[in-house]
């Protein structure tokens, strides 16, 4: 099992790797900008590089680069969706920097067009963005379906998925505080949902989890994270999710409210025998 957490990019890179390593992850997510959205600071491709090799050393899961979560690709207002446009093209850009990892984004919320146009929007944004030379593998992250957020279904990632053209740079992110919130019992019934995520999506478009604990109850639609073993989820739960032997290779990223030490803690409770 590949875990780690969210880190502050304030250091740079290589920074970065360290910080995860010395608290026990061997993985890590970071915002590729700051959440709202603004200029992203130069990429030195020395410290970039050098990330890559500490990585390998240490053999590391892939990382996460989230982007900012305030972006709306599927908003009714034109000047939002290329906002989200143009500053996730950039992102992926930079991506090259460091090759073969992961972006995180959220669907984003229809704002009252509905799902279905939501859906095409997101889509349409996908396919105008992803090329077929990027190493980076794009991940739609599963929502808690608050307000009118896209992708609290299931078959709502599949529908993007099934219109993106370049599918083998697209996968999923699955955040166990957002699903269960959605309505998906991974607290009593992980295999069923699992299962379910199979055969809508397929298992194998899976790359990423955030393991998170939610302060809400199952089909709440709130997502507020909770820390690990304090939330409606709870620990027995989250540790058998972890520890799911088909998912063993992917990266297991805590997003939880703690500081690098709570941090610690989370990851020495989920790896403990
Ligand atoms: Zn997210």
């Amino acid at each position: 099992m590949h875990i780690g957490c969210h880190l502050s990019t304030s250091d740079g890179f290589l920074a970065m790797g360290q910080t995860a390593l010395s608290i026990g992850a061997d993985t890590f997510q970071f915002f590729t900008r700051n959440p709202r959205g603004s200029r992203a600071r130069q990429i030195d491709p020395d410290d970039a590089q050098a990330l890559m090799d500490f990585m390998k050393e240490h053999r590391f899961a892939r990382i996460i680069a989230h982007a900012p979560y305030t972006l709306n690709p599927c908003s009714i207002d034109e000047r939002t969706r290329q906002f989200a446009l143009d500053t996730m093209k950039d992102d992926l850009q930079r991506m090259e920097f460091t090759p073969f990892q992961l972006y995180n984004f959220h669907p984003g919320s229809h704002t009252g067009q509905g799902i279905e146009k939501g859906i095409e929007e997101i889509t349409k944004l996908l396919n105008s963005i992803i090329t077929q030379a990027q190493s980076t593998t794009v991940l739609l992250e599963t929502m808690a379906g608050k307000g009118t957020e896209v992708g609290s279904r299931f078959e709502e990632l599949q529908a993007i998925i099934d219109g993106v053209e370049l599918k083998d740079k697209i996968g999923v992110c699955m955040d166990t505080c957002h699903i269960f919130d959605a309505g998906y019992d991974i607290r009593d019934n992980w295999n069923g949902v699992l299962s379910e995520f199979d055969r809508i999506i397929g298992i194998g478009n899976l790359k990423a989890v955030h393991l998170n604990d939610s302060m809400n109850g199952l089909g709440s639609h709130k997502d507020r994270h909770q820390k690990i073993g304090e939330g409606s989820i709870g620990l027995e739960a989250l540790r058998r999710i972890a520890r799911t032997p088909e998912l063993s290779g992917l990266p297991f990223c805590l997003e939880t409210p703690n500081d690098l030490d709570g941090y610690r803690r989370e990851i020495e409770m989920l790896s403990a025998q």
